[in-house]
């Protein structure tokens, strides 16, 4: 029976080895027997630029994508809020497409939203400024136009700020807006099945948007250990994996 899967929040790093090793072993002894594999957002902790591809961890897991494909896996990538600088060159080299953030399929006889999730974490207004301002094209080429090593100082510094304001936020701000979602459900017709990833909050959740059903998947982060979700006709679960 043919499967679709789906990951996000890997947050793969170079100083993060295992979570790699871990995803490396997923790609070569579980996706393969997928039909679909969709990473929603965050592959990467941060992405420089698609000039960044020869960095040997980057390469690394570039080809395990590419033999994936290869091997007859299609691989659907989304951006997360790290990664959203990964462009056509990174998506060819992993023999993967890149896809737009919200999307609609037809999963198993369902139709399905597909987001990584921020858009949906309305409370936290300062990121939401922060989003709309890297998502312009004219600062991602600004951006893009710096010297790799530049914009690599830069994000780095991006990072060191992001995780110096988490210790101050409230968790609570944290996590999707009820609202917020309810607007996703009822502006794309009201999907069954709504997933996304990002609050690494894993869980499921049945909602209702104007009398309509509609149950929301919360993926999980990776860290110690993975996990992914395996949807099929007969359903979904989570399978966690170390
Ligand atoms: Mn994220």
């Amino acid at each position: 029976m043919s499967a679709t899967f789906f990951v996000s929040d890997l947050h793969l790093c170079e100083t993060r080895p295992q979570t790699t090793r871990l995803f490396l072993d997923f790609l070569a002894n579980h996706a393969s027997k997928a039909e679909a594999l969709y990473i929603l957002g965050d592959l990467f902790e941060y992405w420089a630029g698609d000039d960044d591809l020869d960095d040997l961890h980057h390469s690394e897991i570039v080809s395990a994508l590419r033999v994936l494909s290869e091997y007859g896996t299609t691989i659907r990538i989304m951006h997360g809020n790290r990664d959203l600088l990964m462009g056509q060159a990174f998506a060819r080299a992993c023999g993967a497409e890149l896809l737009p953030d919200p999307l609609i399929i037809q999963l198993h006889g369902r139709k399905t939203m597909l987001t990584h999730g921020d858009t949906m974490c309305t409370d936290d207004v300062e990121y939401q400024q922060f989003r709309r301002q890297v998502h312009t094209p004219s600062w991602q080429q600004t951006f893009l136009a710096l010297p790799l090593a530049q914009r690599k100082a830069q994000i780095a510094a991006f990072r060191a700020r992001s995780e110096q304001e988490k210790l101050h936020k409230d968790r609570r701000i944290m996590d999707v807006n009820a609202d917020a979602v309810a607007e996703m459900v009822r502006n794309h017709d009201y999907p069954e099945v709504l997933i996304h990833g990002h609050t690494h909050r894993p869980d499921r959740h049945r909602l209702v948007v104007d009398g309509r059903v509609c149950e929301r998947i919360v993926l999980a982060d990776w860290d110690a250990s993975g996990s992914y979700l395996l949807y099929d006709d007969t359903g979904c679960r989570a399978i966690t994996i170390t």
